[in-house]
């Protein structure tokens, strides 16, 4: 563990890229670390409320844009998953599941959440086709 980060964000999904590209853009050295496929958006089907794609688009290609738009501006990209966090100092420091360890002077986290189950027969094997959880993303539907 050589270099210190400004800042290092915990996830890889809409909120960790929007962060990172806010923050290279201000100069700030950022390494996002999070698994990609894990993100919710990596499962949504069709996007319709996000401004700017007339025809929706599927959450896949949106998060892959998203990727490629923040490491085109400099961010670094880490497909690991976090197991510990210590501060020391002010400064952060993480290790992943595999070992690897990073260090930066702030943390965002930006994990995610899971929506709550009802454990209804068929909630899994229906979700997103009848069983739907987000009013917002598919209250139309
Ligand atoms: C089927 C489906 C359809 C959806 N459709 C829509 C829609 O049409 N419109 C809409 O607005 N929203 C939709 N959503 C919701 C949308 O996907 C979420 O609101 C959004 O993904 C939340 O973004 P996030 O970055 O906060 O978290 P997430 O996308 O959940 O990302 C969390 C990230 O944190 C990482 N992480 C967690 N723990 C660790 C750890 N210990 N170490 C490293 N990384 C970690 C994960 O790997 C993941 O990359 C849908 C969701 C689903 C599942």
């Amino acid at each position: 563990m050589s270099k210190i980060y400004d800042v290092i964000i915990v996830g890889a999904g809409p909120a960790a890229w929007s962060a990172s590209i806010f923050l290279v853009r201000a100069g700030m050295s950022t390494l996002v670390v999070g698994i990609d496929n894990e993100s919710g958006l990596a499962d949504a089907p069709d996007i319709k409320n996000f401004p700017g794609f007339p025809d929706g688009i599927s959450g896949r290609t949106l998060l892959d844009n998203m990727i490629v738009q923040a490491k085109n501006q400099g961010v670094i990209y880490e497909k690991q998953e976090i197991t510990h966090i210590d501060e020391t100092d002010g400064v952060f420091k993480l290790r992943t599941a595999n070992l690897s360890e990073f260090a930066a002077n702030n943390l965002i986290l930006a994990h995610g959440a899971n929506y709550i189950k009802a454990n209804l027969s068929g909630e899994k094997e229906y979700a997103g086709r009848g069983v739907h959880y987000c009013a917002l993303c598919d209250g139309p539907i």
